[in-house]
């Protein structure tokens, strides 16, 4: 039996990666302020987000094994400390185990695992919530699979793994929009440590580097991030100039 906080949470889950999908439609169509630095100034074809919305109805495999680990009888702490700390926790692992498991579907033998994700070489609204079946299981497993052994030793809290995947799925639609949000100064600060919108739109147009979610600490401490991905942020949030073919590069400084 399950509370009926954990159902709205659940719920949630299950339609929030839609909901954001709508937002970032709406906002595109009438021209909001939110899309006002495009990444790439390219079409992006109905045929493609067609396709991404067929994808989509994986989606809410997330909250349905989320709901099986409480079956199951996990994550039942309900101190705030616990709640803290499996966010915390969460937030460490999803880093660690995207990276891996990404790096890992980038080789030959695992990437028909992924290849549906990047059949989009632009990201459009829906892109964030376009993955294969298998993908989203091999992602929640590795999340929720460490996790219920965690609970094992350390009681883990049910909301601070539900507000991880709730965080997760409104910053991924953030990462997949063809739009820059964040602000012209955010390398000089966070940006030194978090991702971008146009950090993983180039992981898509380019299909290697950039591999990391919300964080540059992997992709730096293994050396794969793009050099050039800093002076193509300053253009197309400084200069305002976006990207016009899939390929380009930063112009080389003297
Ligand atoms: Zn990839
Ligand atoms: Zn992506």
């Amino acid at each position: 039996m399950i509370s009926a906080g954990q159902l709205a949470m659940l719920i949630l889950i299950g339609v929030i990666g839609h909901v954001m999908a709508l937002i970032w439609y709406l906002a595109d169509k009438r021209r909001l302020e939110l899309c006002q630095d495009r990444i790439y100034d390219l079409p992006i074809t109905d045929k493609q987000v067609r396709r991404e919305l067929r994808n989509s109805i994986h989606t809410p495999i997330h909250a349905v094994l989320l709901y099986g680990c409480l079956l199951l009888g996990s994550f039942q702490n309900t101190s705030w400390l616990s709640f803290v700390l499996s966010l915390a926790l969460t937030f460490i692992w999803a880093e660690i185990w995207h990276y891996v498991s990404h790096r890992l579907f980038h080789i030959p033998q695992l990437h028909w695992i992924h290849a549906e994700h990047h059949r989009s070489r632009l990201n459009s609204p829906v892109t964030a919530i376009s993955f294969s079946f298998t993908e989203k299981l091999v992602f929640d497993a590795g999340i929720l699979g460490a996790l219920v052994l965690v609970d094992r030793i350390y009681s883990l809290n049910f909301y601070g793994i539900a507000a991880w995947y709730v965080g997760y799925l409104i910053i991924n639609s953030f990462s997949h929009a063809n739009y820059e949000i964040k602000s012209r100064s955010f390398q000089k600060f966070s940006g030194k440590v978090l991702t971008s919108a146009t950090y993983h739109a180039l992981h898509h147009s380019r299909y290697t580097g950039n591999y990391g979610l919300g964080t540059r600490f992997m992709d730096r401490l293994l050396k794969t991030e793009w050099d050039d991905y800093v002076p193509l942020y300053e253009q197309i949030k400084g200069a305002r100039k976006p990207l016009t073919h899939l390929k380009e590069r930063a112009e080389k400084s003297t």
